[in-house]
């Protein structure tokens, strides 16, 4: 893919513009999160995170991307959806559902990308520990975001977690840079062997988003063009945080 050839480096600066973008964002997650319960539709969501980002002067780049054009800022995708679901006023939360939601937020030039899964009401044991598993995994793979160390460590570092629990590493779609582009080098899959791939500079932001499935690692896209689902039907669960390598510690940016 072209946009991960293209490392863009940021200054200290840019690096703090994209902290507001990302607590932006964090709120924007936060107050839909709050709003997960049965009977609430995507749309209602989707509504409420649009208010948000209205309130702080920033839009979603997830409006009007790609082709068809994304219709929504938000993506909403429910058990067995993995990513890029279409906000509904049909589609409306069940108890046990777990849900998944991605969120972007382009203020002042630069973007802050961030997504999280969780339970509506009481979710079963094997969902929950689904959750459980894929928001340590991007932990896990936070952890190895630091100077000197190569794309390939945090790959290897969240697929041996992730399968270790017996759980699956989606293919297809993977973790990214991110800055005046939502989508730039280098990629960062979610799989992958410890000691290869692009080495880790202080100023790289990267989007890392662990993706993972109950039964296999296959996905396939529904006919909308845009929702994808695990092959199999089985339950899905997603977490993304945009993360600056620095001197010394990774720096959270989509954090409230
Ligand atoms: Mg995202
Ligand atoms: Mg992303």
């Amino acid at each position: 893919m072209d946009w991960a050839r293209q490392i863009n480096l940021k200054t200290p600066a840019e690096i703090a513009i994209m902290r507001e973008a990302g607590h932006i964002n964090a709120t924007v997650l936060t107050t839909v999160r709050n709003l997960l319960q049965p009977g609430v539709s995507t749309a209602d969501l989707d509504a409420a995170a649009e208010e948000v980002l209205r309130k702080y002067g920033a839009v979603s780049p997830f409006k009007g991307y790609g082709y068809p054009p994304f219709p929504n800022s938000i993506t909403v995708s429910i058990n067995e959806e993995l990513v890029h679901g279409i906000p509904s006023a049909s589609r409306k939360l069940k108890e046990g559902d777990i849900v998944s939601v991605d969120c972007g937020t382009f203020f002042e030039g630069f973007v802050a990308d961030s997504a999280f899964s969780a339970g509506v009401g009481s979710i079963s044991p094997k969902a929950q520990k689904l959750l459980e598993v894929t928001e340590q995994a991007l932990a896990v793979g936070v952890a190895q975001m630091r100077a000197n160390n190569r794309t390939g460590d945090i790959s290897a570092a969240i697929q041996q977690y992730v399968e270790s629990h017996g759980f699956h590493v989606v293919r297809e779609y993977t973790g990214h840079g991110v800055g005046r582009q939502m989508h730039e080098g280098p990629q960062v899959p979610n799989y992958g062997k410890a000691g290869t791939g692009v080495l880790l500079r202080p100023g790289m932001v990267i989007a890392l988003e662990p993706m993972v499935q109950l039964g296999t690692h296959k996905t396939k896209v529904l006919r909308d063009k845009w929702t994808v689902v695990s092959a199999d039907g089985s339950l899905t669960a997603h977490f993304e945080h945009s993360v600056a390598v620095t001197e010394g510690d990774p720096l959270l940016l989509t954090v409230l």
